[in-house]
């Protein structure tokens, strides 16, 4: 990638202050004299929960706790390949010659932190089958396609979407933290040296057309994942496109809080605060994603007055159930983040196998609308294949018609009667005075 600015600037790995070498006194200092500072605490590393400590200790032990908390860190230190993979989890065959015989995009990626969140001997498990690849990923059914959204078409620009008159999508990186295999993005994201190795030459080229768009006031950053970028670019980035009056409202699009969450340092929370209003979208599957660690992320950039909204995909086995959604739903609430998107799984090359029936999805909201906060049901929506956007599902609340009132069915199937004769009603329907 072409390089705007130099890289991250990020705490010392070791955490320590060094303090500057001061001449000694040549005498011992007066008893009045203040007894000396105690030395400076030690810059709070990044929690670890239990769960996280006991996999670092048994698979990389080598690692130091200031390691761990580095993102940096645990961003070379990501698993990718079979004997990595191997190394940490017991694989199935299936598995083992699925990731064999891989080639190509969407490589395999796992920080080491998220990898603890995941079953070692059981493929079952949800959020190891999000990133594991298995055969059935290999088989193409009716209907699917590798840019279903058909983003490449409505492009304006490299890496730049232009398909609602107000609002683009601007595609920033192709580098995820961790490679989920059900990426719309799979055509694009971790492919070195391919045709969507977004460079800063093409963000110019991008920024250039939104600033010659009056129209548009609204920008989503997102890629691959705009939180693997350094501060130092996310800052430039944020500051030209700030700078361009017609902008009003900028989303960050990310998985990184729930995969990385040790990237949501003090210093990325003080350059995102620059910018404001400034809102973001997490990327959540599932409630065993809420550790300690992903609730310090979130907190730190609720802290920071950013508006949090979570998208997840409905994923068949994986998180397709009421009480699964319910408990996620509830966990990000308490970490203040608003259940905002429930999306039905795009028709990506290979996704079959994670593709719940939509009356699957239907039966999710009808099971979380009334039994719950309303601020826990998300949208539940189809991205239309072919470009048509996002299109919202809804269980039918109306029973229908019985002369001027409405039927509708409340969410424990009661029917209730609401007067609804349209546009005429009052005096001329035979209404006397109160
Ligand atoms: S983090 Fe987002 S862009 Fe990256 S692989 Fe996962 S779904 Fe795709």
């Amino acid at each position: 990638m072409e390089e705007i600015l130099a890289p991250d600037a990020e705490p010392s790995r070791s955490g320590l202050t060094v303090s500057t070498a001061l001449p000694l006194p040549d005498h011992p200092p007066a008893p009045q004299m203040r007894a000396p500072r105690p030395p400076a605490p030690r810059r709070a590393a990044f929690p670890r929960g239990p769960v996280a400590r006991a996999f670092q200790r048994r698979f990389f032990p080598a690692a130091s706790a200031e390691d761990w908390s580095d993102w940096r860190w645990q961003m070379r230190a990501r698993i990718r390949s079979l004997a990595e993979l191997e190394r940490v989890f017991a694989l199935s065959a299936d598995e083992r010659a699925a990731v064999a015989r891989h080639t190509g995009g969407l490589p395999v990626g796992i920080t080491p932190y998220y990898a603890s969140t995941m079953g070692l001997d059981d493929p079952s498990e949800p959020l190891r089958r999000t990133h594991i690849p298995v055969g059935a990923e290999y088989l193409r059914t009716p209907g699917e396609a590798d840019d279903p959204l058909g983003e490449d078409h409505d492009s304006a620009a490299p890496g730049l979407v232009h398909r609602y008159p107000d609002r683009v999508l601007f595609l920033t990186t192709g580098t995820c933290s961790t490679y989920c295999r059900y990426c719309t993005r799979s055509r694009m994201v971790g492919q070195a040296g391919g045709e969507y190795q977004l460079s800063t030459r093409q963000w110019e080229q991008a920024l250039a057309y939104i600033a010659a768009h009056p129209g548009i006031r609204d920008v989503l950053l997102s890629g691959g994942d705009p939180l693997t970028l350094s501060d130092e670019k996310l800052d430039y980035l944020l500051g030209r496109l700030r700078a361009i009056p017609h902008v009003e409202f900028i989303r960050i699009g990310t998985k990184v809080p729930t995969v990385l969450p040790m990237r949501i340092t003090r210093e990325l929370t003080r350059v995102l605060k620059k910018h404001h209003p400034l809102w973001m979208s997490i990327h959540v599957t599932h409630p065993h994603e809420l550790t300690p660690e992903a609730s310090e992320a979130y907190g730190r950039l609720a802290d920071a007055g950013i508006p949090l909204g979570s998208q997840t995909v409905l994923l068949k086995g994986i998180n397709d159930d009421v009480e699964v959604m319910k408990t996620l739903y509830h966990g990000l609430l308490k970490r203040r983040v608003k259940p905002y998107y429930l999306y039905q799984c795009d028709p990506i090359t290979g996704s079959a196998h994670f593709r719940t029936p939509v009356a699957r999805g239907l039966e999710i909201i009808e099971g979380l609308r009334g039994h719950t906060t309303g601020y826990a049901v998300p949208h539940y929506v189809i991205d239309a294949p072919g470009g048509g956007g996002k299109i919202p599902l809804l269980p039918d609340y109306v029973a229908g018609r019985d002369g001027d009132d409405l039927i509708v069915r409340n969410f424990e199937g009661g029917l209730y009667r609401y007067p609804d004769p349209g546009e005429s009603f009052g005096a001329d329907r035979g209404a006397g005075p109160c």
